[in-house]
């Protein structure tokens, strides 16, 4: 194909711009664009839904997209940590799941941000991360190089997208101003806390709505909810704000 007029690209600013003429200065527009376009992908995995709209980044407004994901966690009440944790000890350390698997690099983080996700965990006081010469090589030039690792983000990334009928008929739900799903509205306005947590009752429910599962699993499932949460309201020095929540769930579940 040939120009023939040279109109076609006259306003384009993207025409205009200066392409980087450095071996060094194009290495590293490559690496911007390979850590935009990798965190867009894992984003576009995660995501139940895309949406545009304007955020304040910097001192400006700025149009952007934002995405809207779900996933599914255990309740984690206040100052109890993970009901599995014995002692010092992971319990199920075995069978434990794919989200502590992947721990340092979790999976829900693109592999274009593991060297700052890697130096922020073992800066967190409290991960007592070994980082002597002999210790366990997790990243090597930007790589995942512990295979547990690596498979466990596999694996959690392709669960993700299973998932993901199940996101489109929660979000279908929330458009539908369905009262077991919070709003969009009521998202947006959480998300300046990270997440919004609701129960898991009314996923399961409008999983088995949209043919996704079936409706007798619901009850072993409620079933063996209530017995978690018996666990914990049994468990030693469960605060009273926790003992309330887990109480609410319980009705909830009834
Ligand atoms: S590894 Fe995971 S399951 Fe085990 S105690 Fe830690 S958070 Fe809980």
């Amino acid at each position: 194909m040939t120009c023939s007029s040279g109109n076609c690209c006259s306003g384009a600013t993207a025409c205009r711009a200066v392409w980087p003429t450095t071996l060094p200065m194009a290495r590293r527009a490559m690496r911007q664009l390979a850590r935009f376009f990798e965190s867009r992908k894992l984003l576009g995995t995660f995501a139940a839904h895309a949406f545009n709209g304007k955020a304040q980044i910097g001192s400006s407004v700025q149009q952007c997209t934002f995405y809207l994901t779900a996933s599914a966690l255990a309740f984690d009440p206040v100052g109890a940590g993970c009901p599995a944790l014995s002692g010092t000890a992971c319990s199920i350390y075995e069978r434990r799941p794919l989200t502590c698997r992947s721990v340092p690099l979790h999976y829900s983080r693109a592999a274009a941000f593991a060297a700052d996700d890697l130096d922020a965990f073992v800066a967190t006081p409290g991960f007592a991360c070994a980082t002597h010469k002999d210790a366990p090589l997790v990243l090597q030039h930007g790589v995942v190089a512990d295979p547990g690792i690596a498979e466990s983000r596999a694996a959690a990334l392709a669960q993700a997208q299973q998932d993901a009928p199940w996101k489109a008929a929660l979000v279908k739900a929330m458009k539908h101003g369905d009262p077991r799903v919070p709003s969009l509205a009521q998202v947006e306005k959480a998300a300046a806390r990270g997440a919004l947590t609701v129960p898991m009752l009314g996923g399961w429910e409008i999983a088995a709505e949209a043919g996704l599962l079936e409706a007798g699993a619901i009850a072993a499932l409620k079933r063996s909810q209530v017995i978690a949460l018996d666990r914990l309201s049994a468990a030693r020095g469960i605060t009273l704000v926790a003992a309330q929540a887990i109480a609410e769930q319980r009705r909830a579940l009834a």
